[in-house]
Parts: structure tokens; C-alpha cells; sequence
């Protein structure tokens, strides 16, 4: 952190000061006869969606603290189970099983995130599309393993937005093709943290912080300090780039640097181009903030496939959402939000 972070980490949250809907709530008054009890209460948790799901809140009482992240890891099990590919008995393996030959009736929650998905996808130039994984399939980076050309080339016809129909009416969801396979893993962690944080709303919760993997949101502040959130380097874990102040605000970030292996000079990473099948390199990373995760999380991968430079100009343009990227060559690039104005 040199001292151009630190200015920059300063007119960030003075964006974010001007940016916020509501003053903080002084609680200090409102909290005065319970004080003592209350308390920040923290858990760290593994295996959900494949990932680390952490959930900190402050709580009037504690024991209904604990009791409300039980709550919200409750429910990030149970988008896990419908929304997982790697669970064959999901809700998504039977449509990627039966979509091709058949419509396939499926859940309000499920037409939803896939009607959202597909809202991204026209946003993003096709840049995010859960069909990424009629090719995406082949790769397994724990093990090493990538698709050569050939199997790319057979498999990417699969590959396109518009092969996944809706009918919102019958609450179906069709495939115009054989060889279609969805994955939800670019924005099912967003979904199921709106989800954690919808839970946390309906218990008064006013103080919180939920995080699945790259993707976060916070309800409130920290006690009249925004959250601060840390960007990394792309290659030094403990190097922080960029501080981002936040509050009622959700943040997500993806990298080319969290499931990976490099071969030959190549990095083969999880973020997969859909025009080409090959993993998307344009950035190294790219944060996004805006109001939900779902939303954080749809955007996240854009930049990867498209390039810093038509990115920018998709986030610029959409209210609500700024972006800090990383590129190859180590420059870091914001939204106009995030701009410091003109000297
Ligand atoms: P995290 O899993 O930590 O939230 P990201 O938000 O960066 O990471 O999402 C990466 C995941 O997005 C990949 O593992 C894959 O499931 C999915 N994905 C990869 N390429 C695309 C793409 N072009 N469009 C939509 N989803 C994608
Ligand atoms: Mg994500």
C-alpha cells in the first residue's frame, strides 16, 4: 500500500459516502440498554458450493446470532443440492440429463437465476453464458486435464446463450440442441449469498458481512466505518492492490488465479471464453461492486473474455455496477465511479 492507494482508498469511500441511500444508523443510542450482550459473531465454513462461505454479523444476542448463520448455511445447502452439476441428483444435472430432448419443468428459483443468467448474457455480448460448459465439462484443473482442439471444436457448437429457451408460463426450460450443458458456477455463488443475505434481513440482521469464494455483500456498515474490502495481487496472495470501502453493497471478485494449472506456458484457468472454448485471459482479475451478489457475480467474468477496454464500456454504462480490473501487463483500471476527478 503506497500512498497513492491510500489516497485512492479514500476517495473511494467518499464516493461510496456520497453514493449511500441512508445515513449509518447511529446505534449506539439505540443499542445502550442491551450493549453488553451484544457482540460480532463469526463463522468460516468449508465445503458449500465447493468453496469457503464465511458469514460475520453483529447481534444484539448472540445465541440468535449463531442461530441465524446456522440458518443462512442452511440455505446455501440447499442451492447447493438443487444447483450443483457435480450432484447428479440436482435440480440442473436432470435438466442438463433431459433439456435436449424434452421441456423440463423446474423451480421458480431455478427459471429465475436462469432467466437472470440469460439477461447477462445479452448485457455482456455473450461474454457470460452458463452454455460455457458444454465445453467447460472437459476441463479438470485439480487433475490437469484439458481439452485438445479437436474435442473443442466438437463440443463448442453447444456453446451459445440462445440454445437454453424459458417458457416462464409453463416453468420449463428447453435446449435447441444436443451436446447443451449449463453450469451455474458463475453465478450461483452470488445467488446464494443474496440468499444468506435475504435470511439475514427477515431476522433484523442490520450489521452483516456474507462471502461465498470471490463473492460478498454487507448489509450496514461497521459502525459509522464502511466495510473494507481487499483486492489481491494476481500472483502475490498477500499483497493487497486496492482497498475497497463498502456498505450495503455487494462485491465480487474472479481471478485467473483461483482454479488453474499452467502447461507448456499456458495458463488453463476456470473462466472459459465462449467463443473460443479456451480459457479467457484478457485480465487477470476483475472485481465488480454493485447492489446485488447475483449481479456482481454475472459480471465478474466479462472482462476475462472481452478485454478491459469493451468491459469498462459495458460496466460504465450499466447503473450501479464499478469495476476495478488487473490486466496482463499489471495496470490497474477502474469505472468512472471509481475515478479520481480530474486534476
Ligand atoms: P467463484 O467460483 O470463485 O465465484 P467466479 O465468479 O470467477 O469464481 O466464477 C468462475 C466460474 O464461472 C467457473 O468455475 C465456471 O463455473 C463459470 N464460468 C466459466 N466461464 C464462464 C462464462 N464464460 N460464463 C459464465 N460462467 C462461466
Ligand atoms: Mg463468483
Amino acid at each position: 500500500m503506497g500512498r497513492d492507494d491510500t489516497e485512492r482508498a479514500r476517495l473511494l469511500y467518499h464516493t461510496y459516502m456520497k453514493l449511500r441511500l441512508a445515513l449509518p444508523i447511529t446505534l449506539i443510542g439505540l443499542l445502550a440498554p442491551t450493549v453488553a450482550a451484544a457482540e460480532w459473531v463469526e463463522r468460516v465454513e468449508d465445503g458449500i458450493m465447493g468453496t469457503r462461505i464465511s458469514v460475520e454479523l453483529w447481534a444484539d444476542d448472540p445465541a440468535k446470532g449463531r442461530a441465524a448463520i446456522d440458518a443462512v448455511l442452511a440455505e446455501m445447502r440447499r442451492v447447493d443440492e438443487a444447483m450443483s452439476t457435480y450432484k447428479p441428483t440436482s435440480e440442473l444435472s436432470k435438466v442438463n440429463a433431459q433439456a435436449a430432448q424434452a421441456a423440463v419443468k423446474i423451480s421458480p428459483e431455478l427459471l429465475d437465476l436462469l432467466a437472470t443468467a440469460l439477461d447477462y448474457s445479452r448485457v455482456t455480448d455473450g461474454a457470460f453464458d452458463i452454455t460455457y460448459a458444454s465445453v467447460g465439462y472437459l476441463y479438470d484443473y485439480r487433475k490437469r486435464v484439458h481439452p485438445g482442439e479437436a474435442q473443442i471444436k466438437a463440443a463448442l457448437p453447444g456453446v451459445n446463450y440462445r440454445h437454453v429457451v424459458l417458457d416462464k408460463a409453463q416453468h420449463t426450460v428447453r435446449f435447441t440442441q444436443p451436446g447443451v450443458r449449463i453450469d451455474l458456477g458463475g453465478i450461483g455463488k452470488g445467488h446464494s449469498v443474496d440468499r444468506g443475505i435475504a435470511i439475514l434481513q427477515g431476522r433484523g440482521v442490520q450489521h452483516a458481512l456474507v462471502t461465498a469464494g470471490g463473492d460478498s455483500r454487507i448489509i450496514g456498515d461497521r459502525f459509522g466505518h464502511p466495510w473494507v474490502i481487499g483486492i489481491r495481487h494476481p500472483d502475490r496472495k498477500e499483497e493487497v492492490i486496492a482497498r475497497i470501502p463498502l456498505e450495503d453493497a455487494a462485491l465480487s471478485t474472479s481471478g485467473d488465479y483461483e482454479r488453474y494449472f499452467d502447461e507448456g506456458g499456458v495458463r488453463y484457468h476456470h473462466i472459459i471464453d465462449p467463443g473460443t472454448g479456451h480459457s479467457a485471459s484478457k485480465v487477470r482479475s476483475a472485481t465488480i461492486i454493485g447492489p446485488t451478489a447475483t449481479c456482481t457475480d454475472g459480471l465478474s467474468k466479462t472482462a476475462f473474455v472481452l478485454g478491459p477496454e469493451r468491459a469498462l464500456e459495458i460496466y460504465n454504462r450499466l447503473d450501479d455496477i464499478d469495476a476495478v480490473l488487473v490486466t496482463p501487463d499489471g495496470r490497474v483500471l477502474y469505472t468512472k465511479g471509481l475515478e479520481a476527478p480530474s486534476q
